[in-house]
């Protein structure tokens, strides 16, 4: 295995970072919100990534046929990792989940009227797997979608749905054929989210992020918006999940996180001797910049399986999700202690150690081993496919 990128590759990286330096806007970065900064909620955010779309870099993986440049992934892992350091929008739910996902499995309609639109970043989708009973073991969804005319008619709830507040369409499955094992009764549909039978609540999570309720009450679905074949749609969902496991927990915020302890350590006092002589602490650091360096290794060890092509390299995408969602706990841990009690100083205080963000990433990193799967999920697929472990649930 070999880890250089090229020189073509590193190129690739100095032009982005040119084009992120020409766009910079506080509006558009903004490394405080940690993770979250991801998502393309705002309108100067959806300008932004509209230009990444005129760069042609929106569609790096995609075929050529539907307006892709058949570039290596890699491309798309450069690009976010450049994007995520600087607390942009990224590569997300558009262009992995929904597009890739109508590309391999859609109607030739909802690739016209979709595919097109992801590329010039004209639509923002909300991802709805989740409900009330039914979060780490999603096949467990109730979401009720019975035959209605030429459509069906949806009935229920959904919940921890990221970005319903502003995006447009939702990428949704639903239970289809009750009687079914509970793999195989469920449809994906995409639905408009202003349609009048849903409605929208807010949870506000302990990161100060959004995420959302959403109520189904006689949603009506047409035929031609289900999403691949009928009762197919977990596979689907699964698919896809590998993916979001590696794209969405970029490895450079967590680069830049250590950067930034690092920073303090080094110039920080207590009781007028300096922090970085303090051997608990050298120590501590130390131990973590390596483990920083496992973690880039985990992710790129997945690109590289990625972009031998075949089946997605599921075990690796948890390996890495698993290993980097809980090493940022563990820095976050870091920067509490070594920081001391002016750690718990709000973000955005000027004076406070490392400016606040001990605090909110402290609270943030929460979030990220739950989403996307909680770590006990990750185990045990690693236990399983990895490991050859039986099933356990
Ligand atoms: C901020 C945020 C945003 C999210 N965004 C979305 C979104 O946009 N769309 C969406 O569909 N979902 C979203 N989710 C949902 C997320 O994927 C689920 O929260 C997650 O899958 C866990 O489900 P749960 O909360 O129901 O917990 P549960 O599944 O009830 O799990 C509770 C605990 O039990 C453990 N556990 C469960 N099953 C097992 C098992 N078999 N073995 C061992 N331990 C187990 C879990 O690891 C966890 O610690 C989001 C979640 C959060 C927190």
């Amino acid at each position: 295995m070999d880890f250089e990128f090229s020189e073509e590759q590193l190129a690739f990286v100095e032009e982005v970072e040119r084009f992120l330096d020409d766009h910079d806007d506080p509006d558009v970065f903004d490394v405080t919100r940690e993770n979250m900064a991801q998502i393309v909620d705002t309108p100067k955010r959806r300008q932004f990534m509209a230009e990444v779309g005129k760069r042609g870099w929106l569609g790096i993986t995609w075929p050529k046929e539907y307006g892709g440049t058949e570039g290596d992934g890699v491309y798309e892992y450069l690009l976010n990792e450049s994007l995520a350091r600087r607390g942009g929008p990224q590569i997300g739910k558009g262009v992995g989940i929904i597009g890739k996902t109508l590309i391999a499995h859609g109607s030739e309609k909802l690739k016209q009227e979709f595919l097109p639109k992801i590329l010039r970043n004209e639509v923002e989708f909300a991802v709805g797997y989740s409900e009330p009973n039914a979060g780490s073991d999603a096949a467990s969804m109730q979401l009720k979608a019975v035959r209605d005319g030429e459509g069906w008619m949806l009935n229920g709830q959904k919940t921890w749905t990221t970005s319903a507040h502003f995006a447009e369409w939702y990428w949704v499955g639903a239970r289809t054929d009750p009687e079914a094992a509970k793999h195989f009764g469920i449809t994906l549909f995409l639905v408009p989210l202003d349609h009048p039978g849903i409605t929208i609540k807010p949870i506000w999570t302990m990161g100060d992020e959004r995420t959302n309720e959403v109520y189904f009450d006689d949603v009506w679905v047409s035929d031609d918006y289900v999403v691949g074949e009928l009762n197919r749609g977990f596979q689907y969902i699964s698919e896809a999940l590998d993916l979001e496991r590696f794209t969405l927990f970029t490895f450079s915020q967590i680069d830049a996180r250590l950067d930034l302890l690092l920073e303090y350590v080094k110039s920080a006092t207590l009781d007028g001797e300096p922090i970085a002589e303090d051997p608990v602490v050298r120590r501590r650091i130390a131990h973590l910049a390596t483990e920083a360096e496992a973690a880039r290794l985990l992710g790129l060890t997945f690109v590289y399986r990625s972009s031998r092509g075949g089946a997605p390299p599921t075990a690796e995408a948890s390996e890495y999700k698993l290993y980097a969602t809980e090493l940022s706990q563990r820095l976050a841990d870091a920067a509490m202690d070594i920081a001391g009690p002016g750690s718990q100083l709000r973000v955005h205080t000027e004076d406070a150690p490392m400016k606040g963000r001990s605090e909110s990433t402290y609270r943030y990193t929460v979030i990220d081993t739950i989403g996307g799967g909680a770590s006990e999920i990750q185990k045990n697929i690693i236990a399983r496919r990895k490991l050859g472990l039986p099933k356990n649930f």
